[in-house]
């Protein structure tokens, strides 16, 4: 008998739902509207840029640490131009192994042991997990159905003395809410009294729609000095396999979060990193190229989605539509995903694997919008199937 290999901090992970979907989807030849990845790669030029540095032979070997000197320079270029936010790119920018690996050593380099981390619930699944790892306690701030609203008194009510840090996400996955300037002026009114540090996951910063506003919450007055903001290429350029993230900040936080992430992967992606600093530079039409065409995307879906008979929450940005299945006779999210690809030959994300309390989310499914036209239109055609 060999004794289980599993440490209690991790006793609660599992196998992501998202690879679990993915692989019915595969299996059964269905519409993959679950896992948010789109279907077409992000512009030729960065791929040729990426094919060029992979060439030349001077990029295939171990980056810096903190990531090469262009893109670091393209990161703080970009912040300045999309946010009017100034960040020094030696000591306040740092290349990560995505969003991911920014959060995760974010997390270890913040949090110890007992420490509270307060976090908007629904979260994305890799924030239970960093947490964990750094042996933190999630302390949830929920974001109620049908409209996902934010409360600052939930907020002040999650508050106490063992409370470290606010892991933020905005543009939200999965509800796709997106928090005002007012949202995000009253979270640091709190933050500032409680002296809190902030972690802020901004990966979707560019997919916000109608006439809202993604504001970073470290470009507000008091918070630029404890907020540590993460992003990625991944959503931005739709190159999600990439890998490419960062994280800004003051010295301190970069500081410690690099101490961490050295030892996770030291660098990654040599090769990548000139493309995606050339990415960056891209002129504005290409980042409103963007929202307009998820725009649209969203407005199909959401609107074949409504049409089937669901009540859906239309989301404000992200890749996400969140939908009430209980009107097709249905309760339970996961009983349903895990049906559909087989029956109906379409991949959906119950919402519950995503709640505190799972019975919150569970008759909603996820739903994503990242995927061409005709693959939206195939989907509802085969959801249709449902409703009649
Ligand atoms: C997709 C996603 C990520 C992952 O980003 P990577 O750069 O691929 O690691 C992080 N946070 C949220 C909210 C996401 O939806």
């Amino acid at each position: 008998m060999v004794r289980s290999p599993g440490a209690a901090r991790i006793g609660g992970l599992d196998e992501t739902i998202f690879d679990e979907m993915s692989a019915l989807a595969v299996r059964h030849d269905a519409v993959n509207l679950g896992q948010g990845f789109p279907d077409v790669d992000g512009p030729d030029e960065v791929v040729e840029a990426a094919v060029d540095a992979l060439r030349s032979g001077r990029h295939n070997q171990y980056a810096p640490g903190g990531g090469i000197p262009s893109l670091r320079m393209a990161i703080a270029g970009h912040q300045r131009r999309f946010h009017g936010q100034e960040v020094d790119p030696d000591t306040e920018v740092l290349v990560t192994t995505g969003a991911t690996e920014a959060v995760a050593a974010a997390l270890l380099a913040m949090v110890d042991p007992g420490d509270e981390v307060v976090a908007l619930d629904p979260y994305y699944d890799s924030y239970t997990a960093g947490i964990a790892l750094a042996g933190g306690i999630r302390v949830p701030v929920t974001l109620p159905p049908p409209d996902f609203a934010f409360d600052v008194d939930r907020l002040v009510a999650a508050i106490t003395p063992r409370t470290r840090l606010l892991l933020l996400n905005s543009p939200h996955n999965p509800t796709g809410i997106v928090l005002s300037r007012d949202d995000l002026a009253a979270i640091a009114e709190v933050v500032v009294e409680h002296d809190l540090l902030v972690v802020t996951d901004e990966v979707y910063e560019h997919l916000v729609y109608d006439d809202h506003e993604h504001v970073p919450i470290a470009t507000l007055p008091g918070m630029a000095e404890r907020t540590l903001t993460i992003s990625s290429a991944g959503k931005t350029f739709a190159l999600t396999g990439w890998k490419v993230g960062w994280a800004v900040g003051p010295p301190p936080l970069v500081k410690a979060t690099r101490a961490v992430k050295q030892f996770l992967t030291y660098s990654s992606g040599a090769p990548l990193q000139p493309a995606i600093a050339g990415a960056l530079d891209l002129p504005d039409s290409y980042f409103a190229g963007l929202s307009a065409t998820m725009e649209r995307r969203r407005d199909l879906l959401v609107d074949g989605l409504v049409g089937l008979g669901m009540e859906v929450t239309v989301p404000a940005g992200g890749y996400f539509v969140s939908g009430d299945i209980r009107p097709l006779g249905f309760d339970d999210g996961l009983a349903f995903c895990r049906m559909l690809p087989e029956q109906v030959g379409v991949a959906a994300i119950p919402h519950q694997v995503f709640w505190d309390d799972p019975a919150t989310g569970r008759h909603l499914v996820r739903w994503s919008f990242a995927k061409r036209s005709s693959v939206l239109e195939a989907g509802l055609d085969r959801l249709a199937a449902l409703a009649g």
